[in-house]
């Protein structure tokens, strides 16, 4: 699949062919992506909404039709609830604070799971410390996937928020949104979702879905940094408070008191980031014209293959093993006496033969602590990858087993 439209593929790492495989940690950008960037400093740059000058006004007319796009791409009833962050940490902070404002007290309780990210624990935590409220967390049952009836157990007159993964950043696991969310709404407690790894590889829809927040990053979508998004339903955003304040957020300001522009500006303080969202308008309108089906299709069967291939090396512990995977597998290799080859090893010997994989705790520390390792070797893939780029790991991860073991 178009490996031609993602020029860093080209590049040779320690005279080899580069062969990326950290994908959940970034994406790489099509020109489409990189040429826009160019094409903002180049011909409009200017700073957006207030200016009357011909600048101005095409750079709000691309950003506004950016946030237009980012609707439609996950299915939100109307753009105004579509708020640009820096990213999905940015998007569970922001989240975090203002739906703590209005909505936390002492001894309420917020629901995560075992599988998170530490952007979508530390901001709950951090929640849960200023009001006195309680973070929980679904464990998981033995296969590693979550444990809906622990779940189930959980929920409470006293929760008042569950925030989970749609998709394990290590063990690639898809969490049963649909299930978590039908069942946190028959109790009356809002979802939010971190998107950060299912938004790049498969087809959402907020409304079938029925979350009420969504957080995402454009960097992992073939998009540039810095630029991500918050989605919230219209109810629950025009109840919340903005998170922060400054320029653009503002209905008028006064010395008596400021009162606060409308959807979904209240929660845009500042210049924000339109070259961007122009973008990511490039990613999304990329993604699209290669088509979810075979997106999807064919992240799927890459996936599949690289865990039937892993599998059959000696040693090798998959982690989730034989659980549907988006796109993610982690793995440790064990030598014959059962002692743990140390990640970071194989990953530097991975990086020496030009395969770019992640090791280490791939910012879930309580998920590894749970897997009861100092880290994993974490593989995961794009669009572009394809099975050369499996079977160019696999030949190396056999010769850096064979100089460890
Ligand atoms: N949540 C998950 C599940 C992630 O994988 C990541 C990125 N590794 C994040 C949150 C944080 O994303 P960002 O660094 O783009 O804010």
């Amino acid at each position: 699949m178009k490996r031609e439209d993602f020029p860093i593929l080209k590049e040779q790492v320690h005279k080899r062919p580069l062969v990326y495989l950290d994908n959940a940690a970034t994406s790489q950008k099509p020109q489409a992506v990189i040429d826009a960037i160019s094409e903002a400093y180049c011909h409009w740059n200017s700073n957006i909404h207030r200016g009357v000058h011909h600048l101005s006004q095409v750079a709000t007319m691309k950003h506004e039709e950016a946030r237009k796009a980012v609707a439609a791409f996950i299915g939100a009833k109307s753009s105004d609830e579509i708020i640009f962050t820096k990213g999905t940490t940015d998007s569970l902070n922001a989240l975090a604070f203002s739906f703590g404002e209005a909505c936390i007290h002492e001894g309420d309780e917020i629901i995560v799971s075992a599988v998170e990210h530490h952007s979508n624990i530390v901001p709950w935590q951090m929640l849960c410390a200023r009001k006195k409220a309680v973070l929980r967390h679904i464990p998981l049952r033995e296969d590693k996937t979550l444990d809906i009836e622990a779940f189930k157990g959980l929920l409470n007159e006293k929760t008042k928020l569950v925030s989970v993964a749609h998709v394990s950043n290590v063990l690639g696991t898809i969490n049963p949104v649909e299930e978590i969310i039908r069942i946190a709404h028959a109790g009356g407690v809002p979802v939010c979702i971190d998107g950060a790894q299912s938004v790049p590889h498969m087809h959402m829809d907020v409304q079938a879905l029925d979350c009420d927040f969504l957080a995402f990053s454009g960097h992992k979508m073939y998009g540039p940094t810095g630029i991500g998004v918050l989605y919230g339903k219209r109810e629950w955003l025009e109840k919340l408070p903005p998170h922060e304040g400054g320029g653009e957020m503002i209905d008028h300001v006064r010395w008596s008191g400021t009162t606060y522009n409308e959807l979904p500006f209240k929660f845009e303080a500042g210049t924000p980031n339109f070259v961007g969202s122009y973008a990511l308008h490039k990613a999304i309108e990329y993604i699209q014209s290669i088509g979810w089906e075979a997106v999807e299709a064919h992240e799927r069967e890459l996936t599949a293959y690289c865990e039937e291939r892993l599998a059959g090396i000696e040693g090798v512990h998959i982690y989730a093993a034989g659980i549907p995977k988006a796109g993610v597998i982690s793995f440790n290799v064990f030598t014959d006496h059962q002692s743990l080859i140390h990640p970071f090893d194989i990953g530097t010997l991975l990086d020496q033969q030009g395969v770019a994989a992640r090791t280490g705790h791939h910012c879930a520390e309580p998920l590894i602590d749970d897997l009861g390792v100092p880290g994993t070797v974490r593989v995961s893939f794009g669009l572009y990858n394809d099975k050369s780029d499996v079977d160019a790991f696999i030949a190396a991860l056999e010769r850096a087993v064979q100089m460890l073991s």
